[in-house]
């Protein structure tokens, strides 16, 4: 006879691993199924580690993880075709015990989250593809079929943290399917540098890291940012845009990526380096309004595939660890007083994802998706004009500083009528609130 689970989890990303481990260590019997070769085999990410949402679930991590850089300056910035105006934080005071956050390498972090996870008990089962959920005839889930031989497993409940492409979800028509303007393409470089020379050009040292956030003209006017983040002896550099704007400008990631790294303020901190990898891979980036159902009988999803991402900030891995451990939590609490997985049972899990930041930032960002998308002004005419406008302030040429004030208020109004500036000042204060 088939042998029966407390509880499936499909994936070995941040969510499941995150699922697996809490539900592993609360006693219950777990297996977890993964179809790349090992964990991390399958996963893109820039990356930034934040800590708390891996703090509330392996307090200690610091002692065993294998992070690079703690950060501990953010820039931002936006930029036009020869230029970047840029607001930079840099902060002694993160130079502290517990930094809130660190760049790793996911295939080397995923490789540890899952030892922890099999030394708390569970079982994992990697090239092992879930093809489909199993009903009941009342349509209730009670296990997977997967691609192995006799490969189909029964569990009480079934997790879903397979992430963005939620394929296991659709083909069971938990879920629709992914919309072209609620995901962002990303692609990414490793580029290896020696350490001390990453130091010397972010002004960095010991484990200190550097992150770059970048929009502007470099999309093109598409909805998207570039990256760059300081590891210990590499930088990861990248670009990601909407795949319903790549879709209508004909654009490649790839060449947005090319562009980017020799934009002349981005090229001279790549010099010499050796590029090793290139990955591309979905974020979804819609926000609330793009959400999923996120359980049912039998079922419940975690992470990217139930579309738990903060685009504004670049928040992804510690909703995917935190919905994971959240999903573990409900489960458990089910199992220790005896009641079955239903789907009254685990709305519970929504009652924990709204008493946290999870969905209270969900909701403040709900309207941010659909203002960035179809306004190109705000990547492209936007930033073109701050430039000028910066540059005319800072170009010391014989120019009276009232002409210049003057030339500056001109360029705005000829580039955008006063009603527009207002109304995009008015939408984007709107969509923030
Ligand atoms: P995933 O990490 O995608 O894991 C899903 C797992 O499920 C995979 O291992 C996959 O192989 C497996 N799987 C899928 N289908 C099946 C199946 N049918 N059967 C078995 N296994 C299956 N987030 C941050 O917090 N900080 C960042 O700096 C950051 N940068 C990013 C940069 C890029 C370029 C990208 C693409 C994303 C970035 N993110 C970042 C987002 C972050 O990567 C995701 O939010 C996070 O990985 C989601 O975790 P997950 O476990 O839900 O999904």
């Amino acid at each position: 006879s088939q042998e029966k689970f407390d509880a499936i989890v499909v994936g070995a990303g941040p969510s499941g691993n995150a699922a697996a481990y809490t539900l592993a260590r609360k006693g219950l019997n777990v297996l977890q199924l993964e179809r790349g070769e090992y964990p991390g085999s399958k996963n893109v990410q820039g990356a930034i580690l934040y800590a708390k949402a891996l703090e509330e679930i392996i307090p200690d991590f610091r002692e065993s993880a294998p992070l690079e850089r703690h950060i501990i300056e953010q820039r931002l910035w936006m930029l036009d075709d020869s230029s970047y105006v840029g607001m930079h934080y840099r902060s002694e005071d993160f130079n502290e015990d517990r930094p809130s956050r660190y760049t790793i390498l996911r295939a080397q972090f995923d490789k540890w989250f899952s030892q922890q996870v099999r030394d708390a008990g569970a079982v994992l089962l990697c090239e092992t593809t879930v093809t489909e959920l199993l009903r009941d005839e009342s349509g209730r889930v009670i296990g997977v079929a997967t691609d192995r031989d006799n490969g189909t497993v029964y569990a009480d409940v079934v997790i879903l943290a397979e992430g963005v492409n939620g394929l296991v979800g659709r083909r069971s028509k938990l879920r629709e399917e992914l919309q072209p303007e609620s995901v962002a393409l990303a692609v990414k470089e490793m580029h290896f540098l020696p350490k001390d020379v990453i130091d010397a050009r972010f002004n960095l040292k010991g484990g200190e890291g550097v992150v770059i956030e970048g929009m502007g003209t470099i999309t093109e006017g598409m909805t998207g940012t570039a990256f760059i983040y300081t590891n210990n002896e590499s930088l990861s550099v990248g670009i990601g845009c909407l795949v319903s704007d790549l879709a209508q400008t004909g654009r490649s990631p790839a060449g947005l990526l090319e562009a980017f790294k020799n934009h002349p303020s981005v090229k001279p901190l790549l010099a010499g380096s050796e590029i090793k990898e290139y990955a591309a891979h979905l974020i979804p980036e819609g926000g609330l309004k793009a959400m999923p159902e996120l359980f049912g009988d039998g079922w419940i999803v975690v992470g990217d595939a139930g579309h738990f991402v903060n685009a504004v900030h670049r928040e992804g891995s510690n909703l995917a660890m935190t919905t994971g451990r959240l999903a573990a939590e409900t489960v458990a609490d089910l199992k220790q007083r005896g009641v079955p997985c239903s789907k009254a049972n685990l709305r519970a899990y929504t009652k924990r994802l709204e008493d946290c930041f999870v969905m209270k930032d969900m909701k403040k960002y709900k309207d941010i998706p659909s203002f960035l998308h179809g306004n190109r002004h705000l990547f492209d005419l936007y930033p073109r004009l701050v430039s000028k406008a910066a540059q005319n302030w800072f170009r010391v040429d014989g120019k009276d500083k009232l002409t210049k004030e003057k030339e500056i208020l001109t360029s705005f109004r000829k580039g955008r009528t006063l009603s527009g500036l207002l109304g995009d000042a008015f939408k984007m204060a709107r969509a923030w609130r």
